[in-house]
């Protein structure tokens, strides 16, 4: 396999896993950071929130999950009856590493009363200690929901937390977390590529190490409001589609700028860094997921009382959307 993903005979590897398909009545969910290679065979390509939907709403026998640990686990937590595949066990995440459920009980035993708001990038065992679980897309509306008389402990991204902080105006405690690829992105980035693009609009993910800066200079008028979008992943594909702008610098993993140039293929789209990638999400090859389906593995599994404290949290998430 190449640097992009391509395999030297795609035509073979998708024969054989389309029957692999057929005989094990297996969905293929596939994030938006996978290679092009990948999104492309996939029955659904979404960000968390919308593989976290298609996972509970599929009625496949066998989930094979083309993404990080924390999402196949999320599957998992919702799916208790079907097999969840992942095809390599070490596609971890950087976010879901910040924080340890110790790290998150001490926190907890300092604000008793506290609601516990989870990003949906964490592992099973802290979704469990968790009121609320949220994603990028859905984070606004989960914290306008809970009464404002009420302390708010969200986890584990930093930048996320102080974006929704200024968004919802909602004094609240914000785990020190990161992700290794967004927290990368610097104002000064930012900075340069406004400069080579002045066209472009300018789409930022809440989880960039940017964010508040950005923010601060919208308010302030340092960064022309009109040009600039903090958004999701699928708010963004939706924006590019949606915009009467021709080109747009993205900052996010850039992964999704394969889904971007599908959906808008006369569009110019540029990534705010080339080597803005997840290496954990990279860990999937087409390789690696005709092994998954044609041997079984890697089976991630969620045992009970973790699976249903959990499934309380997503499915609070679920119902607000
Ligand atoms: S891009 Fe960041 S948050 Fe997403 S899976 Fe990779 S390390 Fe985790």
């Amino acid at each position: 396999m190449n640097q992009n993903g391509k395999t030297e005979n795609s035509a073979a590897w998708q024969a054989e896993l389309a029957e692999l398909k057929q005989e094990r009545n297996a969905v293929i969910l596939a994030h938006n950071y996978q290679y092009a290679e990948i999104q492309d065979i996939a029955d659904f390509v979404g960000d968390s929130l919308g593989l976290a939907q298609a996972a509970a709403r599929t009625t496949a026998d066998v989930i094979l999950f083309c993404g990080v640990h924390f999402m196949a686990e999320t599957a998992a937590i919702l799916c208790p009856n079907k097999t969840v595949l992942i095809p390599d066990l070490e596609a971890g995440c950087s976010l879901a590493d910040s924080i340890n459920v110790t790290q998150l009980r001490e926190w907890k035993a300092q604000h008793p009363q506290a609601v516990v708001v989870s990003y949906i990038n964490t592992t099973a065992e802290i979704k469990a200690e968790s009121d609320y679980c949220c994603t990028s897309g859905n984070a606004v509306k989960v914290i306008e929901a809970i009464p404002t008389d009420r302390e708010i402990l969200f986890l584990p991204d930093f930048f996320l937390g102080h974006y929704l902080l200024k968004t919802t105006k909602r004094p609240m405690h914000i785990w020190v977390g990161e992700c290794h690829v967004h927290a990368a992105v610097k104002p000064e980035k930012v900075a340069a590529m406004r400069a080579a693009y002045p066209q472009a609009e300018f789409l930022i993910h809440p989880e960039c190490g940017c964010v508040t800066s950005c923010m601060e200079a919208l308010a302030s008028g340092d960064i022309d409001a009109q040009g600039t979008y903090i958004l999701s992943t699928e708010g963004m594909l939706r924006h590019t589609q949606q915009s009467q702008a021709q080109e747009f610098v993205v900052a996010t993993e850039t992964g999704v700028l394969h889904r971007m140039n599908k959906a808008s293929p006369k569009k110019k789209f540029y990534p705010i860094d080339e080597t803005m990638t997840c290496r954990y999400m990279k860990m999937i090859t087409p390789e690696k997921v005709v092994h998954s389906l044609r041997e079984m593995v890697y089976p991630v599994t969620v045992s009970e009382p973790l699976a249903s404290q959990g499934r309380k949290a997503i499915e609070r998430m679920l119902a607000i959307g």
